[in-house]
C-alpha cells in the first residue's frame, strides 16, 4: 500500500507529530496493532461522508479507511555523501510514495536548533539538497555512456540523453526533478529512474502552541507557503505539541476540545487528508445493514481493481458495479428513492471508479 514518509531536521518537532499520529490511529481498534512496525503510523481517514452514510442506512458498524506515515529515520546532512546512517535516510526515502517535510516555525530557547537558530528555508534546503545531490549521483551512473551513444545517433540514447541533461542541469540549479515538465513518454522513462525528487512532497510548519490562532503573521509560516508556492506544493500548519493532546481524544471530546481551541479541523486531520491526496487516493464506500465501509483506492483504478481491494474473489468474477455517487444517493436520500430516481448506474469493467461512489458489486463465485 502506499505510505507517506515524515521527514525533518531534528529537533523540528518530528517525533512529537508522529505520535500523535500513533496515538490517534491506536485510538481506533479497526488494526491489528500488534504487526505494525513502529516506524509506520496508522490514521483512520476523517470523511464526513461516513457519518451521513451511517446514519442513512442504520448498519450495525460502520468502518472507516486508513492509510499510512511512515517516520523515516536516520540522519539528514551528508546523507547523499553515504556515510552510514545517511545512507538509510536515503534508502528509507526511496521506499515511501510521498514526502511530508516537517519544518520548525516555533521559536523556544530552551530548544536547540541545529543551525544555531530558526530558518525553515534554510532547513528545507538543507534535506533538499541532499535529495537533489543523491538523484544527480543516479542520474550520471548512466550519463556518460548514453552521451556517446547520443553523439552516435543511436535512437534510443538521442532519446534519454535529452532527458538526462535536462535533469542534470535542474540538479546542478538545486532543482527538484518534480519542477520539470517532461511529455507523457519522457515521464515513463523518468518513472524508472526512481528520483528522490520527483516524489511529490509537501511542507508541514510546525508553529508554537500561542501562534496556532495567528498563522497568517507568523513570518516563518508565510516563507515557507511562499516557497511551497514556488514548487505547487501545499502547506499544513500544526503546532505538534497541540496534536499530540488532540490525539488522545475522540469523537465529542475531541470536538469540544477543538472549539476550545478555535479551530475547526485539527492540524494532523488536514495533514492526513492532504497526504492522501497527494499519493493519487480516494474513497468509495459499500453501505449494507450489516456495515457501511470506506475504501481506500487509486485514482483512475477500474471497478474490478477496485472490487479486487475487497477481496480477489469480487476482481475475478466481478459482473457489474451498482454505483451511485454520494452527492445523488444524499439528495435522493435514500438507496430505494436513489433507483426511483434513475441514479443507481449499472458499471461495467472498463467503468473508473470515482471519489464518493457508493457501490455494491455484482459477482460470480
Ligand atoms: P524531532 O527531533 O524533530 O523528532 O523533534 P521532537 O519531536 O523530539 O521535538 C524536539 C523538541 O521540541 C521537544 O522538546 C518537543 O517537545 C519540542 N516541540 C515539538 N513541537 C513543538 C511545538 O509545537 N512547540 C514547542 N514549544 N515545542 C515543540
Amino acid at each position: 500500500s502506499l505510505t507517506a514518509g515524515i521527514v525533518g531536521l531534528p529537533n523540528v518537532g518530528k517525533s512529537t507529530l508522529f505520535n500523535a499520529i500513533t496515538q490517534a490511529g491506536a485510538l481506533s481498534a479497526n488494526y491489528p496493532f500488534a504487526t505494525i512496525d513502529p516506524n509506520v503510523g496508522i490514521v483512520e481517514v476523517p470523511d464526513h461522508r461516513l457519518q451521513k452514510l451511517t446514519e442513512m442506512v442504520n448498519p450495525k458498524k460502520t468502518i472507516p479507511t486508513s492509510f499510512e506515515f511512515t517516520d523515516i529515520a536516520g540522519i539528514v546532512e551528508g546523507a547523499s555523501k553515504g556515510e552510514g546512517l545517511g545512507n538509510q535516510f536515503l534508502s528509507h526515502i526511496r521506499q515511501v510514495d510521498a514526502i511530508c517535510h516537517v519544518v520548525r516555525c516555533f521559536e523556544d530557547e530552551n530548544i536547540t536548533h541545529v543551525s544555531g537558530r530558526v530558518d525553515p528555508i534554510s532547513d528545507i534546503e538543507t534535506i533538499n539538497l541532499e535529495l537533489i545531490l543523491a538523484d544527480l549521483e543516479t542520474i550520471m551512473k548512466r550519463y556518460d555512456k548514453v552521451a556517446k551513444l547520443a553523439k552516435q545517433k543511436v535512437k534510443d540514447a538521442v532519446f534519454e540523453f535529452e532527458i538526462l541533461e535536462k535533469l542534470k542541469e535542474a540538479f546542478e540549479n538545486e532543482q527538484p526533478a518534480r519542477a520539470l515538465e517532461f511529455t507523457k513518454e519522457q515521464e515513463k522513462y523518468v518513472k524508472q529512474l526512481h528520483l528522490l525528487t520527483i516524489k511529490p512532497i509537501l511542507y508541514v510548519a510546525n508553529v508554537g502552541e500561542d501562534e496556532l490562532l495567528d498563522v497568517d503573521h507568523n513570518e516563518n509560516v508565510q516563507k515557507v507557503k511562499d516557497y511551497a508556492a514556488n514548487e505547487g506544493a501545499e502547506v499544513i500548519v500544526v503546532c505538534a505539541k497541540v496534536e499530540s493532546e488532540i490525539a488522545e481524544l475522540e469523537g465529542e471530546e475531541k470536538e469540544e476540545f477543538l472549539q476550545e481551541l478555535g479551530i475547526e479541523e485539527s492540524g494532523l486531520d488536514q495533514l492526513i487528508k492532504a497526504s492522501y491526496n497527494m499519493l493519487g487516493l480516494a474513497t468509495y464506500f459499500t453501505a449494507g445493514e450489516q456495515e457501511v465501509r470506506a475504501w481506500t483506492f487509486r485514482k483512475g483504478m477500474t471497478a474490478p481493481q477496485t472490487a479486487g481491494i475487497i477481496h480477489t474473489d469480487f476482481e475475478r468474477g466481478f459482473i457489474r458495479a451498482e454505483t451511485v455517487s454520494y452527492n445523488d444517493l444524499v439528495e435522493a436520500g435514500s438507496m430505494a428513492k436513489a433507483r426511483d430516481l434513475g441514479k443507481v448506474r449499472l458499471e461495467g469493467k472498463e467503468y473508473i471508479v470515482q471519489d464518493g461512489d457508493v457501490i455494491h458489486f455484482r459477482f460470480n463465485v
